[in-house]
């Protein structure tokens, strides 16, 4: 059951979530992605997922105590089932079930860690879980590579390669 959906325009480039009054499930919601206009341009070539860069995640941030943050990213930030799995485990101590399949959810992942960068130390804390173990040994040395090779974490080709190979 989805609340919202996030998307973006293919025409105007622009970010932005279909909200649904009442929780639907995710085939309704994708009728309603196809259905969808852009509320900037109003153009009907949306893709799913917000796909933000570095810069327009953080211009689109609000909150300032820990739990505005939080907040305003499950309402506003592109939500992922890996970056999801972290807030329950920093916030509740819960495993951590789903571990990043890609680059993709990776990049969610670092842009929820750079809007709460208290978390980033308590990455290492990953490590003792399985599907996480990589990512939690080399959170700091794979944040400089991502943001060395690609400052706006979107689409960086040969990075997307190197990490897919590590992820296969
Ligand atoms: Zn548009």
């Amino acid at each position: 059951m989805l609340k919202s959906l996030p998307c973006r325009c293919l025409d105007c480039d622009q970010p932005f979530k279909l909200h649904f009054a009442e929780p639907i499930p995710a085939n309704d919601a994708l009728v309603k992605l196809l259905n969808g206009h852009c509320p900037l341009c109003d153009s009907q070539r949306i893709e799913m997922g917000m796909n933000l860069g570095l810069t327009e995640d953080r211009a689109m941030r609000r909150g300032v105590t820990l739990d505005q943050r939080i907040a305003d990213w499950i309402n506003n930030g592109d939500v992922g089932l890996a970056s999801r799995a972290i807030v329950d485990y920093m916030t509740l101590g819960e495993e951590p079930a789903h571990a990043p399949k890609g680059y993709e959810s990776l990049r969610r992942v670092a842009l929820l860690i750079d809007r709460i960068p208290e978390w980033a130390d308590r990455m290492g804390e990953l490590a003792r879980f399985p599907a996480w173990r990589l990512i939690g040994e080399e959170w700091k040395t794979l944040i400089e590579n991502i943001t060395s090779l690609d400052r706006e974490m979107r689409d960086p080709p040969e990075l997307k390669e190197a990490l897919d190979q590590i992820f296969a």
